[in-house]
């Protein structure tokens, strides 16, 4: 069994999640998501009841299948309850050239294309299902934090241009007359496809639309053991469990190590922090010429994402702490408030009413990971959509679920199969410090 590699208070399935978003869950309307509490059978069992295990089971539903969800925490308890609600593309940190040349161009478009459609699956979802997702924005913005990583918007806009996405550059002045003054920005682009949403309310609505359709949810039910009895599994809660001739693990930044020996050292997670303020005063958003409801975030390795609520608070997040522990939160709490200040001065000292963080998940190969396993492909995975899966998560589910049903089509390659594990995936931790000495370092001196 593989070690936690963070402190365990961010496994802690008992814990409220403290976020912006958890204040308001008693306004949404209610997931009947009860706890597994006597043996069930199922064609597919679904390990996550996030954006990827929720979006699996609505789509599985749709096509006839009976899947069941099983979520340790509350619905929307890891990711997908408590993210900065960027809908928009991004699943990879690599660049169009960097998959070009690892894959071949077609795969490179074949990826983006994914992920644009990515996006237009949560617009349709929503309109479908009548989830009402707080829906703000028409793009999303990306401001350089040097005049050098202009550069890349213009190879980004050119790809996204080949796909029939009208995205554009716009100079420092520009970026300032359309979007916000900021101390540390150097031009901008500016995509269309993408939005800003609330994270739990989609969630939520995902869950309910699953179970209209006829799957089962169930909110506090950890799968604690995993055993293949002939070409069945069963998958063991606290106090049941469920016999299915599928999995699917739907876990991504608490991807279960220790209940399938594949996944361990598969991802590395990683913390991304939030803050939100209180709501900002007319007088302070004109002082940083406050125009857009559209998310943002800048070039940094290291960076910093940031968007207007609804009720004119700022959500300010960043990457988070390498430990897990409750300090490790009050500093990263600290350096946002610290940061935000830095890049809009007028906001510098606003109280801030809330804090919080949870994980998302790298790959070695820097791609997302979605398939079978080769030796089982009765097992179906996605994992590892480094920060963005707000949309693409839930494509990913749809995705696995044609793919039980025998409906999908290829996969982009960039996305196929398991990535190489993370060399001595107990020394995980040391290998992120690293990475994020080394990104700070890219971000200042490159
Ligand atoms: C602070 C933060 C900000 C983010 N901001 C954005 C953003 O603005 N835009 C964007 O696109 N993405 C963002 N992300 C990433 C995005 O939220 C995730 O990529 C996405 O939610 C992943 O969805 P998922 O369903 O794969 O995993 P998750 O939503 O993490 O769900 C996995 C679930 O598996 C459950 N689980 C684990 N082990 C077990 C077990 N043994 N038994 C049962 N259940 C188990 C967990 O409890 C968890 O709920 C952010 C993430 C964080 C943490």
């Amino acid at each position: 069994m593989s070690p936690r590699l963070f402190h365990d208070s961010q496994y802690d399935w008992s814990r409220t999640v403290d976020s912006f978003w958890e204040t308001g869950r008693g306004a949404l309307a209610p997931v009947d998501a009860p706890t597994l509490s006597s043996d069930e059978t199922a064609d597919v069992a679904i390990i996550g009841g996030g954006y990827c295990g929720l979006s699996a089971a609505y789509h599985l539903a749709r096509a006839g299948i009976d899947a069941c969800v099983l979520e340790a925490g509350d619905i929307g308890w890891g990711a997908s309850g408590r993210n900065g609600g960027f809908c928009c593309t991004g699943a990879s940190w690599l660049g169009p050239e960097e998959l070009v040349d690892a894959y071949g161009e077609s795969e490179m478009l074949a990826f983006y294309r994914a992920q644009i459609e990515s996006v237009r699956l949560v617009d349709d979802l929503a309109a479908e299902e009548r989830i009402d997702i707080a829906r703000q924005g028409d793009g999303i913005w990306t401001f350089a934090h040097k005049a050098n990583r202009f550069a890349d918007f213009v190879s980004h806009v050119a790809v996204l241009a080949r796909l029939g996405v009208p995205a554009r550059t716009l100079s420092a002045r520009e970026f300032e007359a359309s979007a916000f003054a900021c101390s540390e920005q150097f031009g901008a682009q500016f995509e269309p496809t993408g939005f800003g949403l609330n994270p739990l309310a989609y969630c939520l609505g995902l869950a309910r639309a699953a179970r209209a359709r006829g799957a089962r949810v169930h909110a506090a039910s950890r799968v604690t053991a995993w055993r293949k009895e002939g070409d069945v599994h069963r998958l063991v809660t606290a106090g049941a469990s469920v016999r299915a001739k599928r999995v699917v693990v739907a876990a991504n930044g608490w991807l279960p190590e220790d209940l399938h020996p594949t996944f361990v050292g598969r991802v590395l997670p990683l913390l991304s922090n939030i803050i939100t303020t209180r709501p900002l005063s007319d007088d302070e958003l004109r002082a940083q010429a406050w125009k857009t409801e559209a998310p943002a975030s800048n070039t940094r390795n290291r960076l910093a994402y940031l968007r207007m609520l609804p009720d004119r608070r700022l959500l300010f997040g960043g990457r988070g702490d390498t430990s897990g522990r409750p300090s490790g939160g009050a500093a990263m709490k600290a350096l946002l408030v610290r940061r935000m200040g830095e890049m809009f001065p007028a906001f510098a000292g606003v109280e801030v009413t809330h804090s919080w963080r949870g994980f998302i998940a790298a790959t070695t190969r820097l791609t997302p990971a979605l398939g079978e396993l080769p030796d089982d492909p009765s097992v179906s995975f996605a994992f590892g959509c480094h920060g963005n899966g707000v949309a693409f998560m839930t494509w990913a589910g749809r995705e696995l679920a044609s793919r039980i049903a025998g409906t999908a089509g290829a996969l982009p390659a960039p996305l196929r199969g398991l990535p190489d594990p993370f060399p001595l995936p107990s020394l995980r931790l040391w290998q992120l410090r690293a990475l994020l000495l080394r990104a700070w370092f890219e971000d200042e001196f490159r």
